[in-house]
C-alpha cells in the first residue's frame, strides 16, 4: 500500500472569514486593471461620454475612500474555488461559502438580493452563493468572488452554433449581444466569452473569463485575434460609456476556449458592467 503524505487541515471557519472579506472588499472598490481601463477610456473620449467616465472613476474613489459600495446593486455572489487535493476543509466547506457571504452582507449593509426564483421571497441574507469548485494539485485553497448585478447579467446569451458558423458566428454572436444589451448593462461593458464545451460548460467558462485583467493576454494566437476584432467590432457600435455615445462600448472582450464535440459549436457571451468587481486570496 502507498504511504500518503500529510494532508494539511483547514477549519471551515477559516473559509468563511476569507470569504466574508473578500465580498467587502469586492463591492467597495474597483480592481486596478478596471481603474486603468476606465482612465484610458476617458483620455480618448469627449463631451458626454467623457463626462460619464470622470463620475464614474470619482464614483469608485469615494466608494474605496468610505468603504462604501460602489453600487447600489450588491449582486449575487458568485465563488470559484479551486481547492488543493491535499488539503482537507474541517466541516463544510458550502456552508462555510455561504455563512462568508451572509456576514459580508449582513456586517457591510449591503442590498440583499437574492430571492426564491418562483415565489420571489428575499432568502434575507444574499445567499446561496453560486459556487464553482475545482480539484486542483497542492495543499492550498484559491478563492475568486465576484458579486454580479443583474443589469448585466440579464443582458448575457447562449448561442449553440453550427460547426459550420466557425469565426464568423463567433464574432457575430458577441456584436449582436452587445449590439442587443450593452445599453441596458450600465457601458463600458467587459465581455466574457466561452466557446466550446456543452451549453453549461461554455457559460461557466465566459464567466470565468471575466476574472481576468483588462488587457490580460488570451492564450493562444487566434483568442488574441478574436478579442481584437470583436472589441474592434462592438466599439463601433457606438453606443459609448452609459449609452450615450462614444468610442468606449467595451473596456475588454476576453474569451476563452476549450474543446466541443464536432456536431457543435456553443458561445456564450456574459456581459459585466463597468463595475467589474472580483476579489480573491489563497488560503
Ligand atoms: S449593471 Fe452594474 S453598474 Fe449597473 S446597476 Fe447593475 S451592478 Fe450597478
Amino acid at each position: 500500500m502507498k504511504t500518503m503524505g500529510a494532508i494539511r487541515i483547514l477549519p471551515a471557519s477559516k473559509v468563511a472569514e476569507t470569504v466574508c472579506g473578500l465580498v467587502i472588499d469586492a463591492v467597495c472598490r474597483l480592481p486596478d486593471d478596471v481603474l486603468f481601463a476606465l482612465h484610458a477610456a476617458k483620455d480618448i473620449e469627449t463631451g458626454a461620454a467623457h463626462a460619464v467616465l470622470a463620475q464614474i472613476i470619482e464614483n469608485e474613489a469615494l466608494a474605496r475612500a468610505a468603504r462604501r459600495p460602489c453600487c447600489q446593486d450588491t449582486g449575487l455572489a458568485v465563488v470559484f474555488i479551486d481547492i488543493g487535493q491535499d488539503v482537507h476543509v474541517d466541516g463544510s466547506l458550502i456552508d462555510a461559502v455561504n455563512l462568508g457571504v451572509a456576514e459580508a452582507y449582513r456586517k457591510a449593509y449591503l442590498r440583499k438580493s437574492v430571492l426564491s426564483a418562483i415565489a420571489r421571497e428575499n432568502t434575507g441574507d444574499n445567499t446561496p452563493a453560486i459556487l464553482h469548485m475545482r480539484m486542483v494539485p497542492g495543499d492550498r485553497v484559491s478563492i475568486h468572488v465576484t458579486p454580479k448585478g443583474f443589469g448585466s447579467e440579464n443582458m448575457s446569451r447562449l448561442f449553440m452554433l453550427k460547426p459550420a458558423e466557425g469565426e464568423d458566428g463567433i464574432l457575430e454572436s458577441i456584436t449582436q449581444t452587445a449590439r442587443l444589451g450593452a445599453a441596458n448593462a450600465c457601458p463600458p461593458v467587459i465581455l466574457g466569452v466561452g466557446v466550446g464545451g456543452t451549453m453549461e460548460g461554455a457559460a461557466i467558462l465566459a464567466k470565468r473569463q471575466l476574472l481576468r485583467a483588462c488587457g490580460s493576454k488570451a492564450s493562444t494566437p487566434t483568442l488574441r485575434r478574436l478579442e481584437k476584432e470583436a472589441l474592434r467590432r462592438v466599439n463601433a457600435l457606438g453606443i459609448g460609456p452609459m449609452g450615450f455615445g462614444g468610442r468606449t462600448t467595451a473596456l475588454a472582450v476576453l474569451i476563452g476556449e476549450m474543446p466541443t464535440h464536432l456536431a457543435g459549436l456553443p458561445v456564450a457571451v456574459n456581459v459585466q458592467c463597468h463595475c467589474a468587481r472580483h476579489a480573491g486570496a489563497v488560503i
